[in-house]
């Protein structure tokens, strides 16, 4: 069976394409301002990537922010319920998720069997998601994939105290005009990320995960499944594995994983 997985999300668009729960190929684009369109063109590109047609298709299974805008697709599931099945197919030990995206950040507690059990998203403030980290990153005039390699070389992380992108992107200018060293910054605001997301993972913890210090040491072994487009960051992860106190388990290619549990979400021939 030839499914197509679309997550229309408010920064990033991502299709994967799964034959027989295998996956073909995937692509991504920004959203931008035409959600519909950009989920047709990701599905486009996943398709010609697949060496398929769209007539190949048995289904497709929208989801992601701007999942109601895809008409096209056969149907529409919750992001929640999409990461979870993304999450646990990839790494069956999964017992929490995060997921850190362009404007939300899930935390989604699974019980032994997979099902969801519990979850929670960030408020209505940016704090702690991409949006914030793409504001930083232009303040500073660095790529967004510098992030990481960046503040991994800082040596004393500097204190970033707001949490508000306004405020921080303020904060941060003013840090470099007195001379702290970009890296100091990036690795400051990395910090203050995983803080805003600890505060949200850590009363699920002990249920899920139980006591952290009796967890693995590997990344391999770890029930915490870390997703979404942030996780690409390496400077996020290894302060959100600092703040934890545990390993976290990051796929190959974390923005797309919301798009795969859509696309094994699809009912079954027959
Ligand atoms: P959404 O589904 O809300 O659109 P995504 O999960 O696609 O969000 O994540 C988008 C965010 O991922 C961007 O705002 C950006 O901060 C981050 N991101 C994307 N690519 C990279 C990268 N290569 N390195 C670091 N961060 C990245």
């Amino acid at each position: 069976m030839l499914v197509a997985g679309v997550d229309s999300g408010s920064i990033a668009t991502k299709t994967v394409i799964i034959e027989d729960n295998k996956i073909l190929a995937s692509n991504t684009l920004d959203t931008g301002l035409d959600p519909r369109r950009v989920a047709a063109t990701t599905l486009e590109n996943a398709l010609k990537k697949a060496g398929r047609k769209y007539e190949d298709l048995d289904y497709i299974v929208a989801t992601g922010h701007g999942r109601r805008a895809i008409e096209f697709a056969n149907t529409a599931k919750p992001e929640i319920m999409a990461v979870a099945k993304g999450a646990r197919t990839l790494h069956k030990s999964t017992r929490l998720v995060i997921e850190i995206g362009g404007q939300g950040i899930r935390v989604i507690a699974l019980n032994p069997d997979g099902t969801v059990d519990n979850f929670s998203t960030n408020d209505k403030c940016s704090a702690g998601t991409g949006c914030f980290l793409d504001a930083m990153a232009f303040a500073l005039g660095v790529e967004l994939k510098e992030l990481g390699d960046l503040s991994g070389t800082s040596k004393k992380p500097e204190n970033v105290s707001t949490k508000c992108t306004i405020f921080a992107e303020s904060e941060v200018v003013s840090l470099v005009a007195r001379g702290k060293g970009k890296e100091d910054i990036i690795a400051g605001l990395h910090e203050s990320v995983a803080k805003k997301v600890a505060s949200m993972v850590k009363p699920m913890l002990q249920k899920t995960v139980g006591n952290v210090n009796t967890q693995t040491d590997s990344a391999n072994g770890s029930k915490v499944f870390f997703a979404g487009g942030v996780a690409q960051n390496q400077g996020v992860k290894d302060a959100l594995e600092k703040v934890l106190g545990l390993k976290l388990y990051t796929p190959k290619n974390p923005q797309t994983v919301t798009a795969l549990g859509a696309a094994l979400m699809a009912p079954k021939k027959g």
